[in-house]
């Protein structure tokens, strides 16, 4: 079986969510690690949740950038993702100088 779409987590800025159950999809989920301690982080620190979020809920630490959560595949199978980090590594710890 070949996939044709990727499923994203619908984090902030993903617009809409349209993953109803297909099976012929790749899930995509992102694990975050300290290049230094490699602590394994899965959320934003204290102090960025409080600043994001008041409007937009639950602040993810891997914030995706996407009309859709489902990524459609191009015919030659290739996908693009666009994502950001929503804290920098020195909030979560002042050792901590990149994520994994
Ligand atoms: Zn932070």
């Amino acid at each position: 079986m070949t996939w044709k779409s990727l499923v994203i987590p619908f984090t902030a800025n993903v617009r809409t969510e349209d993953y109803r159950g297909e099976g012929d999809v790749v899930h995509l989920s992102v694990r975050v690690f300290g290049a230094d301690t490699r602590n394994e982080y899965k959320s934003v620190c204290h102090a960025c949740s409080k600043w994001e979020g008041k409007e937009k809920g639950m602040l993810s630490l891997v914030d995706f950038h996407a009309a859709s959560n489902v990524i459609k595949a191009s015919d030659d199978g290739l996908v693009q993702v666009k994502f950001k980090f929503s804290c920098y590594p020195k909030h979560q710890n002042p050792n901590e100088s990149a994520y994994l």
